[in-house]
């Protein structure tokens, strides 16, 4: 069975949504820090069976982190200049950079997961056949008896 391609902008557009970049399927965001293992929908391994494959996520975050502190600061200087409140604009920007990178994970992850897909698209190893939790160990049950 093989994968649709959409283009990238439908990638970006599902991964903002918190939906799975392929098929725009859902949920996959199990909790804000956690998200499942395949897409429910289409099957797709969000990690994509690579060991540290979440590692270019922490990248996008830090990346959006640095530009949101940039247009933060710059904003604050802009808006403020020449009676800049140094210790409000230094604690606003301490604020927003060591929470944002918390309120982004999962968007910073599918964002990541969507990017890798638009240049490497998917393919069979990539696929997960959805099954119920239960299922594989009634399985093994069966099997053994
Ligand atoms: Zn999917």
């Amino acid at each position: 069975m093989d994968l649709p391609s959409p283009p990238a902008r439908t990638l970006l557009t599902r991964a903002l949504r918190l939906r799975c970049p392929v098929c725009g399927g859902g949920p996959v965001v199990l909790r804000w820090f956690s998200l499942v293992d395949s897409c429910p929908s289409c099957g797709l391994h969000l990690d994509r069976d690579e060991p540290g494959y979440w590692i270019g996520s922490y990248t996008v975050n830090l990346f959006l982190t640095e530009g949101v502190f940039a247009v933060a600061l710059v904003a604050g200087l802009a808006l403020t200049w020449p009676d800049v409140p140094w210790r409000l604009l230094t604690g606003c920007c301490l604020v927003l950079t060591l929470s944002f990178p918390a309120l982004a994970f999962p968007f910073t992850k599918l964002l990541y997961l969507a990017i890798d897909l638009a240049f490497r698209p998917p393919e069979g190893h990539d696929l997960f056949t959805p099954h119920e939790r239960g299922m594989v160990n009634k399985g093994a049950r069966e099997l053994g008896s």
